[in-house]
């Protein structure tokens, strides 16, 4: 059910040590929505018909803009810490920038424009699904905050009865839909409706942190690029926006993972990424073997497990690094004690170190699968872990909001 407004101030204010993100946009600004492009500064882009947004600019691009204003680059880095550390949301309320030059950015059509959370879905177990406005666009994109109870006193003088939270995991869309066509997912079922811009990506991350005054670099907050929308396919602005979240905001890519059902063109080039900015790398196995995979995944016959493996290969992992292999147990389909065997055969061969991370499958109107029993998803990890490979399982979060894996659709009627 929709819920209401934030019930925790954004974080804001020079006290603040949060990193605001960028947003991308482009007003001015184009950025390429899918492609290689570079992004341009041009003024005949417009956000909402009229108005142009700063958030989703890098420094670099906002640098142009107060140049092209007559200012010097430092009230650059001013508009960028505002934007992306302190997160204020209106232009009138950035304080470092002295009032008449404001003024000007707003007579010459310039807004901030960052992402607005449009609703709020709260689940019983805390979990929060947004819809979130896009920039110049009529649609909303989803995303999740899972925060995970303190189990006790954490003794480092962080209690806060408002905070109820030790860590939290927020999960972001990189498109409207998917073109994937996963057989067991929701989000599969929208089609590709477009990609979302870096700004649009970034701005999910943004305005979750602020609603829930996260503290960045004190608060243990993962990010996870799991939501609507396969990020490999938009791979320049997922990537764009993973930039923004690091430079601009401050947030770690080692509490970062992006998800790919295996786009191996992707894999890489996300393989030639500078640690400074890799995420971590998840790969959507979902299968035991080439030819149920090639069922429930049909992107399997274009890109096989030996070749998305291969890619992954080509990856050179941080030290302590694994890779990630999630594994959505269908009843009846994936889930059976020799499937268990030869995903451990398969990930033991890979010479890969990694880890299993198993998910029951989460139900969606209209997807003929079955949710296996606990006892069952149970024996699966212990067979795993018996043959040497590494198996955790992920807590369905938010399944009576359709917040859980595989069913974000903008789901109005949670
Ligand atoms: N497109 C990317 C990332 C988004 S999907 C990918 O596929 O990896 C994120 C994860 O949710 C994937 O591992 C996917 O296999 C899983 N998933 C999709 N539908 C699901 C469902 N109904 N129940 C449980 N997990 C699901
Ligand atoms: Fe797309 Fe991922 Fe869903 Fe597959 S599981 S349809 S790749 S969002």
């Amino acid at each position: 059910m929709p819920i209401g407004p934030p019930q925790r101030k954004p974080a804001g204010g020079e006290s603040s040590t949060l990193r605001a993100d960028p947003k991308c946009s482009i007003l001015t600004a184009a950025v390429a929505s899918d492609s290689t492009q570079a992004v341009h500064l041009d003024s005949t882009a417009f956000i909402n018909g009229s108005r142009k947004s700063l958030f989703g600019l890098d420094a670099g691009l906002l640098a142009e803009v107060m140049k092209e204003m007559g200012q010097p680059a430092w009230r650059a880095r001013q508009l960028a810490d505002a934007l992306y550390r302190q997160w204020i949301e209106e232009l009138p309320l950035v304080s470092t920038l002295p009032l008449n030059l404001r003024d000007r950015l707003a007579d010459e059509g310039w807004q901030v424009g960052r992402p607005k959370i449009a609703q709020v879905f709260r689940s019983a177990d805390g979990t929060e699904r947004y819809l979130v406005q896009g920039q110049g666009a009529t649609d909303t994109v989803e995303a999740v905050w899972m925060p995970e109870g303190d189990d006790g006193e954490a003794g480092d003088g962080s209690e806060d009865e408002n905070r109820p939270w030790r860590r939290a995991t927020i999960c972001v869309s990189s498109q409207v839909g998917c073109a994937v066509n996963c057989r067991f997912c929701l989000t599969a079922k929208l089609g590709l409706q477009r990609n979302l811009s870096a700004g649009e990506i970034a701005g999910q991350v943004i305005a979750v942190l602020a609603r829930h005054a996260v503290e960045v670099g004190r608060d243990r907050l993962n990010l996870v690029f799991m939501g609507m929308g396969e990020p490999f396919l938009n791979y320049d602005n997922f990537m764009a926006a993973v930039r923004l979240l690091v430079n601009e905001a401050g947030l770690s890519p080692r509490r970062m993972t992006v998800s790919t059902s295996g786009i191996v063109p992707g894999i890489e080039r996300f393989a030639q990424e500078p640690p400074e900015v890799r995420p971590k790398l998840a790969i959507s196995l979902n299968a035991p073997n080439n030819a149920v995979r090639s069922d429930v995944m049909p992107i399997n016959r274009k890109w096989p497990i030996e070749a998305v493996v291969d890619a992954v290969r080509g990856v050179k992992l941080r030290p302590r690094e694994r890779i990630t292999f999630e594994y959505v147990l269908l009843g009846g389909v994936t889930d059976r004690p020799e499937h268990a065997a030869e995903v451990a055969r398969l990930v033991r061969r890979s010479g890969l170190p990694a880890k299993v991370n198993l998910i029951a499958w989460n139900p969606g109107p209209g997807i003929g699968y079955a949710t296996p029993e606990p006892g069952t998803v149970e024996a699966f990890r212990q067979a795993l872990i018996a043959a040497g490979v590494p198996a955790y399982l992920r807590k369905p979060r938010g399944r009576d909001i359709y917040a859980a894996c595989g069913q974000l659709k903008r789901t109005v009627e949670g």
